[in-house]
């Protein structure tokens, strides 16, 4: 029996989406517990521990991109401050980019990450990973979604070294969306 050419060998580079606030870094308002790393308009900004590292490991396997639910002002500033030199996403977008839907019980604004607006950009969602530590805002597409617990500026994180050589063994996946992925940290951590 023939097999479908795309599930037996992955074409498409993997698109990865890195969430920023509290996944790869930390902003704060107010006198500064210990020196930034860099200032955005009133923020303080926090890299997590190993940040260049861990974006110059995925940009050798996976094609990295930016989504978060803050400003587009500011995601541009955070994403020029973090980028490693020669790394280029392949999009960085910010609040414009997220679907505005009212929570029916708290009647709260959620902003959602829609992975349907990026597969209309013709990224395959079999090949797309999301990485955010709100995993309500991946909701619509926890297939895709690894979830990281929280950075609030300790020193001493090393989620992320863990997490690049969890996501290098999805690397080769036909189809991210089948595997579970929850658990990728061992218990106690978050
Ligand atoms: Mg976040």
């Amino acid at each position: 029996m023939a097999r479908d050419p795309d599930l037996a060998r992955p074409s498409a580079a993997m698109l990865l989406i890195l969430d920023l606030d509290e996944t790869l870094i930390h902003a704060a308002k107010g006198p500064p517990p210990r020196p930034a790393d860099f200032v955005v308009g009133a923020y303080s900004v926090w890299k997590r521990p190993h940040l260049d590292a861990f974006l110059t490991s995925c940009a050798g396997w996976a094609t990295p991109a930016f989504w978060s639910s803050a400003t587009d002002a500011y995601v541009r500033h955070v994403v020029d401050a973090i980028l490693p030199a020669g790394l280029a996403p392949a999009f960085a977008w910010g609040r414009g980019r997220c679907t505005r839907r009212q929570d029916p019980e708290t009647r709260e604004d959620v902003l959602l990450k829609d992975l349907a607006k990026v597969r209309r950009r013709g990224f395959d969602l079999r090949r797309t990973l999301i990485v955010d530590d709100t995993p309500g805002k991946v909701a619509r597409h926890y297939g895709n979604a690894v979830y990281v617990p929280p950075y609030f500026g300790d020193p001493d994180d090393d989620v992320l070294p863990r997490l690049a050589d969890y996501l290098a063994t999805l690397r080769d996946a036909a189809d991210v969306r089948v595997l579970e992925k929850r658990g990728w940290l061992p218990a106690g951590r978050g």
